[in-house]
């Protein structure tokens, strides 16, 4: 009864504590704007299906995509098992989904297997971040806070695995029939065997309590971590923004004064009488509150797995742009302005995103390739926020390169970015002959 009192008010507090980080986050998503649309649920759920579930995109790399889907699968698996824990803690039952018969020994026998494998997944993951030193955790968004992020949530990863095997194992030795299969935890079984009962049984709490204190603290330690990826990437892939990748959104307010101008007869309504039209929003984003809850959802998702920027072409050519590290400064920006501007929409601390966390020079390497968006395992869309930083800078700062500006003054007066009247266009085939097919 006492491990059930005890059990149950730490999950109030650990639930307590991740319901107001939860809020919080929130909270910062109504700064945000709704530009962004869910429909085609059917096309959602086959993509969510095959990327986030499937792991299709992670697989481009065969051997550490693997070992990364396993870890993947294994939390599935695993995830059943800590709520199964959970609801014996509360309830004071012993494995209360025994009743699932063979199910419950598939279920239990494959969290086991998983252990092992995420066991062995996170010491290659170690590995290549500290001693293979891997390039593509490299960059000046990857700080040394980064990279011990990195590293704690895998020790913890680590410490979880190594203690649920070690409950699989006190399990078998205290009880005759015990119920499940525990292929990998039995093979161990001889490093405990000598023990007396009481041993066995405080070997078996002791790991419980680490499991299930490592679960909470772990589900506490996300938010605030890159491994928030954990919760973010499968409602982020079903988030995906399905248009083909290199199709711009316009932008309604630009739409908007284009129809008028083509066409004045289709001119949108007027405002009411007595009514004054709103007064135009910003072009483009400026700061955290520019941005949509998309673009807020994609830099929670980003794990600062470096595959966006390991195939940009402006980053491999020696430009400053980062696709990975435009992620990481939109969900530093909203860290460091979002809790002020929660409660005050008129906070400002002298800074934006654009200028003072994303150079302009930055975006302006962006060739608009969309390669990033191809590669991202969660299919996090940086482009729209790139365009929509760039389009801040050339529409409200007039700070387009000059080669840009004369560009977009002969579209104005030619209709084309050539500086020639578009009579002459055809010019350069007087006097060809052409040979008409047919
Ligand atoms: S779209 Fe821009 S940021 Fe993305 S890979 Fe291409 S150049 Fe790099
Ligand atoms: S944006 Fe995508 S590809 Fe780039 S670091 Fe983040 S998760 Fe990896």
């Amino acid at each position: 009864m006492s491990k059930q009192i005890a059990f149950t008010v730490f999950l109030l507090i650990a639930s307590g504590v991740f319901g107001y980080t939860v809020n919080r986050l929130i909270s910062f998503f109504r700064i945000t704007k709704r530009d962004f649309k869910i429909d085609n649920i059917g096309e959602r759920t086959k993509t969510t299906l095959l990327v986030a579930f499937g792991q299709t995109k992670i697989l481009r790399k065969p051997v550490i995509g693997l070992l990364h889907a396993l870890v993947w699968w294994g939390f599935i698996v695993i995830t059943i098992g800590t709520a199964e824990m959970a609801i014996d803690g509360v309830a004071g039952t012993e494995r209360i989904l025994q009743f699932l018969g063979p199910l419950y020994t598939l279920i239990v026998a494959s969290g086991d297997i998983f252990a092992a494998i995420i066991i062995i997944a996170c010491v290659a993951f170690l590995v290549r971040r500290h001693i293979m030193k891997v390039k593509r955790f490299e960059g000046v968004e990857m700080t040394h806070k980064s990279h011990w992020d990195a590293t704690i949530a895998l020790l913890m990863i680590l410490l979880l695995m190594v203690s649920l095997m070690g409950m699989n194992m006190g399990y078998m030795q205290s009880v005759e029939n015990y119920v499940g299969a525990f292929p990998v935890s039995a093979m161990f079984l001889g490093m405990i065997s000598g023990m007396s009962p009481e041993s066995v049984h405080l070997f078996h709490e002791t790991n419980w309590w680490t499991h299930i204190v490592m679960v909470f603290v772990f589900l506490n330690v996300l938010p605030y971590s890159k491994h928030f990826h954990v919760i973010m990437s499968v409602p982020n892939v079903f988030l995906t923004d399905l248009k083909p990748y290199t199709k711009m959104h316009n932008m309604p307010a630009v739409t908007k004064e284009v129809e008028l101008m083509m066409n004045p007869d289709t001119a949108f309504a007027a405002p009411p009488e007595g009514e004054e039209a709103a007064p135009p929003s910003r072009f483009g984003v400026k700061d955290i509150e520019d941005i949509t809850w998309k673009n807020y959802v994609d830099s929670l998702t980003c794990t600062q797995c470096g595959r966006c920027t390991e195939v940009c072409p402006a980053n491999i050519t020696g430009k400053l742009l980062s696709p990975r590290k435009i992620m990481v400064d939109v969900r530093r920006r909203m860290k460091d302005k979002g809790p002020h501007f929660a409660k005050d929409n008129n906070y400002t601390d002298g800074k934006s995103l654009v200028g003072d966390y994303i150079s302009k020079e930055e975006l302006l390497a962006c060739t608009s390739c969309n390669a990033c968006v191809q590669e991202c395992p969660v299919n996090i869309d940086h482009v729209s926020i790139i365009m929509d930083a760039r389009r801040y800078l050339v529409m409200e700062e007039s700070s387009a390169p000059n080669e840009w500006n004369m560009m977009f003054t002969n579209i104005e007066n030619n209709g084309a970015p050539w500086q020639f009247s578009p009579e002459d266009r055809m010019n350069w085939a007087e006097g060809i002959q052409l040979k008409v097919n047919g």
